[in-house]
């Protein structure tokens, strides 16, 4: 059957917008290789949606003849993409029209004001890479692969956070194109509402062409990954403990538990990634992680940038068009996030998520299973200290940090098995994490790295109202509605 196409039809449109963008502009339809490319890299599989078709806008005002273009069509849905990273499936893709950031390729460091102008179309890894080599920035740190964009957007918990927290609290303006499709620049004296919202608002303003953020200096570190067998866990959970009362600002740990199938085999190993913002750590800092018997998977390092590329997890290349010479960790897999936030650990914390993983190890291989971990990742007390009052609520006094859940598996029909799972996990985890005092009721949630189902209240706590009137000032035909993300009401 010849499709029918008049005047309403969304293609005849676009194919009458397209005459209005900027040269650089581009559109992809199904069957080029642009189209297949940003089809494709997403980090999860589960990702992968059919757009009707991939715009690529170049400049700011080729997203106001975007946002025109759906005011024309108000049954068009759209999702933006920035480093596809996200877990919820639609958020950053869609059967409708996908608008692709990746032109949007700026990474440009002003000397004179030590900030950094970085586009939603970049990867932190690119980031690090194009910045003068003794500055760096606050973005993602314990896995470089993320985007700027949904990070940036929705908070941005990294190594660095003990010292100069979130990446929303390191942003000095952000550019932004409004549904009404005006282009503006935001900042603490400029249309600071929009500002305010947009720094954990998510998808829910308009598409951000640019953030200024703030730099640091950048010297030597110290970075060494340990790797146990599950035998070690008891010590591996008091190294944890013991750790978790530090408070130098400049150490951090990351420490996962994860269960991998291998060549049909479900393989678990601990892994211990220890940080120091300095060349030498205190002695004391990470000696009861390297006292207990292990192996190391990487060489340490001595500097930002090869800690960066060789972190486990990083290498997704198939998907991220890093090119044939980096080696991928595991097959193309579908999965979630979950969080469980706290405020502390405790040994019994641990305890209580190890013995809900274990039990999911014996199902594991016949639902699909590629890899599952719970990853604890213990931040200082002082960790918001020098947070700024913005959209998702993190309050000096408060500490609030993700305790990660997350799941791998192949193939769709196991996603019945896995989401209901997962939900019924977080809140069983949850619940325990209150019980036992290592988390307050109401926390707020943490937006990148919530499953599906979390209500967005649990997300924005008390600033939902304040999140709402403003969403209502500046999207009151409630266009942005047709993309998919946590949406503020
Ligand atoms: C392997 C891995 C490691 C991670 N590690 C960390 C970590 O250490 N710390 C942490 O805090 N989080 C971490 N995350 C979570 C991460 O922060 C989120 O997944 C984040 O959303 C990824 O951003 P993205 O640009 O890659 O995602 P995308 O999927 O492209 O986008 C995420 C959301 O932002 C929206 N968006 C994208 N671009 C724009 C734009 N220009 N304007 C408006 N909206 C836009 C999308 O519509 C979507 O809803 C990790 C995720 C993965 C997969």
């Amino acid at each position: 059957m010849i499709r029918k196409t008049t005047m309403s039809d969304p293609i005849e449109a676009i194919k009458k917008f397209a005459k209005d963008l900027s040269p650089e502009a581009k559109i992809f339809y199904p069957g080029s290789a642009g189209y297949e490319h940003s089809v494709s890299s997403y980090y999860w599989v589960s990702s992968e949606q059919n757009p009707l078709l991939v715009f690529q806008p170049a400049v700011a005002q080729d997203i106001t003849m975007f946002f025109k273009l759906l005011a024309g069509h108000q049954k068009l849905s759209f999702a933006i993409k920035g480093g596809g990273h996200i877990a919820p499936p639609g958020f950053s893709s869609t059967t409708g029209l996908l608008v692709d950031m990746a032109l949007f390729r700026q990474v440009n460091y002003h000397a004179d004001t030590q900030t950094v102008d970085i586009g939603p179309g970049r990867l932190w890894q690119d980031v690090y890479k194009l910045l003068p080599p003794d500055r760096t920035v606050a973005g993602a740190s314990s896995c470089a692969g993320v985007g700027v964009a949904g990070f940036n957007l929705g908070g941005g918990y990294s190594n660095k956070t003990n010292q100069f927290g979130l990446a929303i609290d390191n942003i000095q303006s952000i550019d932004v194109v409004v549904p009404s499709g005006e282009v503006l620049k935001v900042c603490e004296i400029s249309n600071e509402d929009l500002f305010w919202a947009l720094k954990g608002g998510g998808n829910n303003f308009g598409i951000v062409t640019n953030w200024t953020m703030i730099t640091q200096a950048q010297g030597p570190i110290y970075s060494q990954t340990y790797q146990y067998t599950l035998d070690q866990s008891v010590k591996v959970v008091d190294a944890i403990i013991n750790y978790s009362t530090n408070v130098d600002p400049l150490s951090n740990i990351e420490t996962y538990w994860e269960w991998t199938v291998d060549n049909g085999k479900l393989t678990p190993i601990i892994t211990a990634e220890c940080f120091y913002d300095r060349l030498t750590p205190p002695t004391e800092v990470f000696q009861e992680f390297e006292a207990i018997p292990h192996t190391t998977p990487t060489p340490a390092f001595d500097n930002w940038l090869d800690r960066m590329a060789a972190l486990p997890g990083n290498r997704q290349s198939h998907r991220l068009g890093w090119g044939a010479e980096v080696v991928d960790d595991l097959p193309p897999f579908r999965g979630r996030f979950s969080c469980v936030m706290l405020s502390g650990f405790k040994k019994e914390l641990i305890a209580a998520t190890l013995a809900v993983f274990g039990p999911l190890s014996i199902d594991f291989i016949s639902h699909g299973g590629v890899q599952m971990y719970p990853d604890f990742w213990p931040f200082n007390p002082s960790l918001f200290d020098n947070s700024k009052d913005c959209a998702w609520p993190h309050v000096k006094g408060s500490p609030n940090t993700p305790l990660v859940l997350n799941f791998k598996w192949q193939g769709e029909e196991n996603d019945a098995y896995w989401v209901p799972m997962i939900e019924k996990i977080t809140s069983q985890l949850t619940a325990a994490a209150i019980e036992l005092g290592c988390a307050v009721a109401d926390a707020p949630v943490y937006y990148n790295l919530a499953a599906d189902g979390v209500a967005v209240a649990s997300i924005y706590q008390g600033n939902l109202d304040k999140l709402s009137s403003i969403r209502q000032k500046w999207d009151s035909t409630k266009v942005m509605d047709r993309t998919g993300g946590f949406r503020i009401p």
